[in-house]
């Protein structure tokens, strides 16, 4: 199945294997900068992928939650091998960094990439990804992390020209790797519903993702691979949500979360996502959505609804003890609460809670954390 998504070619899972080699050839490609990282061996990549007849410059130097530096390396392999095509097979991370080689080529050496100074490069980006969870291969935005600092970058050629969809890559992931990735997916859907840059047209991809990952995630995590194709589709979907809307505070809140306890950016994302949405349902007369108090409450529904639940209060407290199910658990005790939480919410940049629907200010945060590193209460319907 083919679907078109802004200026990207979207392929779900081609019947013919050798999918990346046709488009490799109507593209006329002639020298590739592979993009991959240590999974390109263990899912049988070379075997899945035929690249002959072109030479193939192999990029894997880099770090999940990649770095600068590393992407400077990459920039340097692209340039030196005069590269005309990128081909990112891996995770998240691994297709940021192809995204962020073919963005960062276009600057002047002497131009760093905080100055935005970005320019149009008519290299093809053709992102295959092997987790099902970020949905990086449908947006127009890159992760990337300088001096221990995240840093967002986006820019419109960021989005990939092909997405090419195959759902068996996803049999290698690691029963952990699969809840935390495949939650993320699940909570940046319903973050993108809720948020106050959602249209009618992300609304629909959100449910769609909601749908698709709710239904089938207890299989997926069991390892059943029935499943996966839905999966991948809705990862896709909660990808293409993102990549109008952005994310909201779960998001936010979550990245001090993975750099101070080590806990992967999905389950980060899930420890968050219920207290966040139980805080907002409280205090729905502070809504900053200018549709309005009601129209929130209504999207809030709608959300609870597609979970199964009969209010949002309901829903936020069934996902929480789904996540618990999952082995979705809180970081270890905390000594002194009170600093901890005044530590996390310090770390929270305030305007990115922005597009949340409600008002989230710097005690709603510290509110949200200590209900966070709190395991008990959380169900007080
Ligand atoms: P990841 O790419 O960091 O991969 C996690 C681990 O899983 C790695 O060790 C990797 O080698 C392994 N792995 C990946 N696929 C595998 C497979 N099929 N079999 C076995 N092992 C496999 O994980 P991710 O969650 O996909 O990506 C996270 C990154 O994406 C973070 O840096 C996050 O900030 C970023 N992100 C980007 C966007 C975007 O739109 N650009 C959106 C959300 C998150």
């Amino acid at each position: 199945m083919n679907v078109t998504h802004y200026n990207q070619q979207i392929v779900f899972r081609s019947p013919k294997e050798d999918l990346l080699d046709d488009i490799l050839s109507i593209l006329k490609v002639q020298s590739i900068l592979l993009v991959c990282d240590k999974v390109f061996d263990l899912i049988g990549t070379k075997e899945t992928f035929d690249f002959s007849g072109i030479s193939v410059s192999v990029f894997d130097d880099f770090s999940p939650n990649p770095q600068y530096g590393d992407i400077l390396k990459g920039v340097k392999l692209f340039t030196d091998n005069k590269c005309d095509c990128i081909v990112a097979v891996g995770g998240g991370s691994t297709i940021d960094v192809a995204k962020c080689i073919k963005l960062f080529s276009t600057l002047n050496p002497d131009e760093h990439f905080s100055s935005k100074k970005y320019r149009n490069s008519s290299t093809p980006l053709i992102a295959v990804p092997t987790t099902a969870g970020t949905g990086s291969e449908s947006t127009h935005f890159a992760v990337v992390y300088r001096d221990g600092v995240k840093h967002s970058v986006g820019y419109k050629s960021l989005l990939p020209d092909f997405a090419i969809i195959k759902p068996a890559l996803l049999n290698t992931l690691p029963v952990y790797q699969k809840r935390c990735t495949v939650l993320d997916a699940l909570c940046q859907a319903i973050e993108s519903w809720w948020s106050v840059n959602s249209t009618e047209e992300s609304r629909i991809y959100s449910r769609a993702a909601v749908d698709l990952i709710w239904k089938h995630i207890d299989r997926y995590c069991e390892g059943f691979s029935d499943v996966l194709e839905n999966i991948a589709m809705g990862a896709n979907c909660s990808g293409r949500a993102i990549n109008i809307t952005f994310t909201t505070a779960p998001h936010a809140m979550s990245y001090i979360l993975t750099s101070r306890y080590g806990i992967p950016h999905g389950h980060a994302v899930a420890l968050c996502l219920p207290a966040v949405w139980r805080f907002m349902c409280r205090n729905l007369n502070y809504t900053v959505d200018k549709r309005g108090e009601s129209f929130v409450a209504d999207i809030f529904s709608r959300i609870a609804s597609a979970l199964g639940a009969q209010s949002p209060i309901e829903a936020a407290n069934m996902l929480e003890r789904q996540f618990d199910r999952l082995g979705i658990t809180c970081p270890p005790a905390i000594c002194n609460l009170q600093d901890e939480v005044r530590l996390l919410s310090q770390s929270v940049n305030i305007t990115r809670l922005s597009n949340s629907p409600v008002l989230l200010g710097q005690r709603s945060v510290e509110t949200i954390y200590t209900e966070v590193l709190c395991s008990n209460s959380k169900y007080d319907d």
